[in-house]
């Protein structure tokens, strides 16, 4: 039988093209890359296309057109195998951090990828990175999908897309998964890590929970920064500090005295590391005790682009019971390391 893959075209580099008379990328009509790409018809899946009406650079992607995406998943999750998105490089993390938390016992793999070079150009690395996605988002055993969760396919990687970040603007090899190993790699072979797969054990039926609010700020610390800043920023449900290392931040009174300013105002306080690697470990030294006093909530191993589309899609969501730092702290699906 020839599963069925759904190909929901963005925007983004993977669908541009030179025009060699100006030198300038342009996007092409993503509705004909059967014709600019032949190979796709020679796949073991069948493929539809559905490109946005307008092709958009990630830049302006964000909680709209992830809504457009789950919704549009929700509505012919019946009638296909897989989903492939693709998406531009520059805020691929970011949705697919939002999208791994607003699709709900998800059993289908939804697949991101793009490429760092126009498909028209001689040297591209985006025709690989589509038809390997196609494969891993129609590989089934048994009837069961393979892939159960949403993830990025980059540069021979499969990784689980709430731990990924884009690190490189130069390279092909452009996403990293830090705290967590790859799902799979192609080469040869297309391999999966079985082991590494994520599977929803809940008995929840697939829907989607699109609530997502936009009240979160995320703020990096930096040596010298005058804490009085914080006095300037408009008060936000949920603030994201990227602190140093494994969390800590200046020991002076005023920092103590201005973050429990910003807590009794009914601000939630998130601490994310500004290390790739690694994560938060509050009381490791003295200079994070801080947090503690306070009562912020740690990010743990997270990515800065997971916790910042976990707190928007955690805070005052009525479809949740317990309060915000219980569910942040809980892994949803994934990303953090509990
Ligand atoms: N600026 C582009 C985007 O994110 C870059 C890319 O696609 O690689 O849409």
């Amino acid at each position: 039988m020839k599963r069925k893959v759904l190909l929901i075209y963005t925007g983004g580099t993977i669908g541009m093209e030179k025009d060699y008379e100006s030198g300038s990328l342009r996007a092409f009509d993503f509705g004909n890359i059967f014709e600019k790409m032949p190979e796709m018809k020679l796949m073991e899946c069948e493929v539809f296309v559905h490109p946005f009406a307008k092709p958009l650079d990630s830049s302006d992607m964000g909680p709209e057109e992830w809504k457009i995406i789950t919704n549009y998943i929700f509505d012919n999750y019946d009638h296909f195998d897989g989903f492939l998105i693709l998406h531009g490089t520059d805020t691929m993390s970011y949705t697919a951090s939002a999208l791994s938390f607003m699709l709900k016992g998800l059993k289908k793999p939804v697949i991101l990828t793009g490429s760092q070079l126009p498909i028209g150009d001689l040297r591209t690395d985006a025709k690989e990175n589509l038809l390997t996605s196609l494969y891993y988002a129609s590989l089934y055993e048994n009837e069961e999908a393979v892939i159960q969760e949403v993830a990025i396919y980059f540069e021979y990687k499969l990784l689980r897309g709430n731990r990924t970040l884009k690190y490189s603007a130069e390279f092909f090899d452009a996403y990293s998964s830090p705290n967590y190993p790859i799902l799979g790699q192609s080469g040869v072979h297309l391999n999966i890590v079985k082991d590494n797969l994520y599977r929803d054990r809940s008995e929840t039926e697939f829907h989607i929970d699109n609530y997502i609010s936009e009240d979160v700020l995320f703020w990096r610390i930096f040596p010298g920064m005058k804490m009085n800043h914080f006095k300037e920023i408009p008060k936000m449900k949920v603030l994201i500090l990227q602190v140093f290392g494994s969390g800590t931040i200046f020991s002076s009174e005023k920092t103590l005295e201005i973050l429990q300013e910003i807590r009794n105002n009914g601000t939630e306080i998130v601490v994310v590391s500004q290390c790739i690697s690694g994560g938060i470990s509050f009381g490791k030294y003295e200079n994070s005790n801080v947090f503690a006093k306070i009562g912020a909530i740690s990010g743990k191993d997270m990515t800065a682009e997971s916790a910042i589309t976990k707190a928007m899609h955690l805070i005052d969501n009525p479809n949740y019971t317990g309060s915000f730092a219980e569910n942040f702290s809980r892994s949803m699906c994934g990303e953090i390391t509990e």
